[in-house]
């Protein structure tokens, strides 16, 4: 049988205490793929923790011939930090897991499976959320549905960044190099063939959500306006109505005049009127800031991470694992 080469990419920060947990999982599993012809690696990547997750990982990787160990200068965000774990990523497929074990190891043999039925991009697609309040769940729902309608890039529903990629979907996501990176709408724009497996997505093994509700909130701003016009498309449609309003307006107001004479009342409809446009123009400048602003950050051209320290697997590319 054809071996087959899978690398496990997790990105963590300050994971100290589920790491541990979730490598024993990790390597369960992967022991268990041997026998159907893959070959297991795992590629852990700390994205500037405060907490001694890297020698946490020094230690998996010490008892583990097929941990490779990636450490960032400083912490870049879970974005950054896959893109820096996948561009290591020598060859073969890779798996993308949260380093909580909120994406179950277990179901990898399945995302793999599909794979081999030549799927390039496998996703798993939460049914379910287990230990999230509901107000997580609420937004959630609603940006997904929110997202689908602006982007023409189709973005999948509840579907987060536990994904299997094979090597061309991966060699292709490699070619997008934006410094805003909204994850999720960078592998819809890769297309090749997709399918999602429904999951239960668990609770945290330890530590708490690294993501507060305003962090949730700027990330949603990062997927509208890294995949989508929409909202600058609105801030015209909005100028044309007030034109539009503010013509019939005019014609009111003139006709009246010239049949009644001015008598210079209307304070209260003039300052209304002022105030209305003015924040109408204000919300549309702040749109195109929040446009001008990314293409700002674009044209630095900034690499989008940097490595501190990359530890290859001892058990390389080619060889089996020990
Ligand atoms: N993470 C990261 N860098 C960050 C924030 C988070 O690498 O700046 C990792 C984190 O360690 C975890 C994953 O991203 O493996 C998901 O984070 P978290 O569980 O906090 O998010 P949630 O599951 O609540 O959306
Ligand atoms: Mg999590």
């Amino acid at each position: 049988m054809n071996r087959e080469l899978l690398t496990v990419v997790v990105a963590a920060r300050d994971e100290a205490e589920a790491l541990p947990l979730l490598h024993r999982r990790v390597a369960g599993v992967l022991d268990g793929l041997v026998a159907d012809g893959v070959d297991g690696r795992v590629l852990y990547i700390d994205d500037g923790s405060r907490d001694g997750t890297w020698e946490v990982m020094r230690g998996l990787a010490s008892g583990d011939r097929r941990v490779a160990l990636l450490r960032l200068s400083r912490n870049f965000g879970k974005e950054a930090a896959l893109t820096a774990g996948l561009d290591h990523v020598e060859a073969g497929a890779a798996i993308i897991l949260d380093a909580d074990g909120q994406d179950p190891p277990e179901l990898i043999p399945q995302f793999v499976a599909k794979w081999r039925e030549g799927y390039d991009d496998v996703h798993g697609m939460r049914e379910q959320r287990d230990g999230e309040g509901w107000l997580k769940r609420a937004t959630a729902h609603a940006f997904y549905r929110v997202m689908q309608r602006l982007s023409k890039t189709p973005i999948p529903t509840d579907t987060g960044d536990f994904r299997l990629l094979s090597p061309r979907a991966l060699a292709a996501l490699r070619q997008l190099r934006e410094r805003h990176r909204f994850m999720k709408g960078l592998f819809g724009w890769i297309g090749y063939n997709r399918v999602a497996i429904p999951y239960r997505r668990e609770a945290r093994l330890a530590g708490s959500s690294k993501f507060s509700l305003w962090k949730l909130w700027n990330f949603a701003l990062e997927g509208i306006t890294s995949f989508s016009t929409a909202p600058l498309r609105l801030a015209t449609y909005v100028g044309l109505g007030a034109a539009l309003v503010a013509f019939v307006y005019a014609v009111w107001i003139v006709s009246k005049a010239l049949f009644f004479g001015d008598r210079v009342a209307g304070w209260p409809t003039m300052m209304t009127v002022i105030l209305f446009l003015g924040g109408v123009q204000l919300v549309a400048l702040g749109m195109i800031g929040e446009y001008l602003g990314r293409l700002y950050e674009e044209s630095k051209q900034r690499p989008l991470y940097l490595v501190d320290d990359w530890r290859p697997a001892p058990t390389g590319v080619s060889s089996l694992p020990s």
